[in-house]
């Protein structure tokens, strides 16, 4: 069986880390710390760029550990299962729970890696943030001398169209479709199930909240997702 999950902020939230992004999310509330992860506010202000460097230095992923929600997906790849993991989540759980990581698609990114805007040139979040405690309130790319950002999505950026085309085909092409702690507000959350549904696949949505999804769903779950992603992962492993 194949099975593609998508996941949102709310299968992190349970390991301390909010959802900053949300439609309800600190980022989207505050209009001073959207400017922090906004691409053109980003690059043209060299004063964003130190406070959005001490903004990530906080963000309670660097401690975070993943939870039974993560590593109930990861059991099911080890277990020999065909699963792709199409995550909004920067934070890297999934992999740290062990889901290997050739099988996670990170829509946004991932905040600790940094990349150059000039070369594209690969480094780290946490080498540019020893930078700034350093003194240095605009780290630069050591290879160009280009801006540096944390290799994530910001707002007024467009996806990887890589990494979109494959959550594209993993989507069309699976038997089960678990969407899992996302309110499927945003795109391209939103036509992913789309097109996992008219790509006949079954369609688990897993939430606290309901979805404009959950009508076309064979099944909706509203427990906590560290107590509903282990009891499905140990019916679909005993199907
Ligand atoms: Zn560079």
């Amino acid at each position: 069986m194949k099975v593609t999950v998508l996941s949102g902020a709310g299968i992190s939230t349970e390991s301390g880390i909010p959802d900053y992004r949300g439609p309800s999310g600190l980022w989207r509330r505050d209009p001073d710390h959207e400017k922090l992860v906004t691409y053109d506010y980003y690059m043209g202000d060299p004063e964003i760029r130190r406070r959005s460097w001490l903004f990530r230095r906080d963000n309670p992923a660097w401690k975070a550990e993943p939870n039974a929600g993560h590593r109930a997906l990861a059991e099911l790849a080890a277990a020999g299962m065909d699963v792709w993991i199409v995550t909004q989540n920067v934070d890297g759980l999934h992999q740290r729970a062990g889901s290997p990581p050739d099988r996670v698609l990170e829509l946004h990114g991932n905040m600790f890696g940094a990349v150059c805007t000039a070369c594209a040139a690969r480094s780290t979040t946490r080498e540019a943030i020893d930078r700034v405690l350093a003194g240095d309130g605009d780290p630069a790319c050591l290879s160009c001398g280009g801006i540096l950002k944390t290799a994530t999505v910001m707002f007024g950026q467009a996806l990887d169209s890589g990494v979109l085309g494959r959550a594209v085909e993993a989507a069309g092409d699976c038997d089960l479709f678990v969407a899992v702690g996302t309110s499927l507000q945003v795109q391209p959350a939103a036509s992913l199930v789309r097109i996992a549904a008219e790509g006949g696949a079954r369609l688990i949505i897993v939430n606290g909240e309901p979805t404009p999804y959950d009508g076309l769903a064979d099944e909706v779950i509203h427990e906590p997702i560290s107590e509903a992603l282990p009891r499905l992962a140990a019916r679909l492993l005993l199907a």
